[in-house]
């Protein structure tokens, strides 16, 4: 697919976000990394957080590939920056669902919305969701950590 095939509005907010990543600089202070990669596609993702007190405090994404997953990547982490880990993860739910079934409407996406027309892609859909499953594996992570205490606390 090429991103010809999306809305111009669209296409213009992703390339935004494909060749000006936020949250692209490591971070200094880690909780936890994970990493994530999409075969179909060949993208990957490494991302870092970091929590403190129940929330998302900062987070970074370093990956390569296709225009959509490192757009993606990008919208993630504006998405849940300062969530706690439970909004964090409620939201990347919503995302899995309204990015695999067209019924659900994006109420409380946001800018996340513009990642509809990947919809019609299915191939495609793995690219967009990558960075999701990371942060889900991140934050899955962070609370096993907390449990077996060897995560790591912001001082
Ligand atoms: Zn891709």
């Amino acid at each position: 697919m090429s991103l010809e095939a999306l809305d111009e509005l669209y296409k213009e907010v992703i390339l935004d976000h494909y060749q000006n990543p936020r949250n692209s600089k490591p971070l200094q202070q880690v909780s936890v990394t994970t990493e994530g990669y999409n075969p179909v596609c060949g993208d990957q993702i490494k991302l870092q957080i970091l929590v403190h007190d129940g929330a998302i405090e900062a987070l970074a994404v370093l990956g390569k590939g296709c225009a959509i997953s490192q757009a993606a990547a990008s919208m993630m982490t504006e998405a849940v920056k300062g969530k706690t880990v439970e909004e964090a993860e409620a939201l990347a739910r919503t995302f899995r669902d309204f990015m695999t079934d067209d019924k659900v409407e994006p109420d409380s996406l946001g800018d996340l919305e513009v990642l509809e027309g990947v919809r019609k892609f299915p191939v495609r859909i793995k690219c967009a969701t990558l960075s999701w499953n990371t942060l889900q594996e991140a934050l899955k992570e962070h609370r096993q950590g907390l449990k077996e205490g060897r995560v790591v606390i912001k001082d």
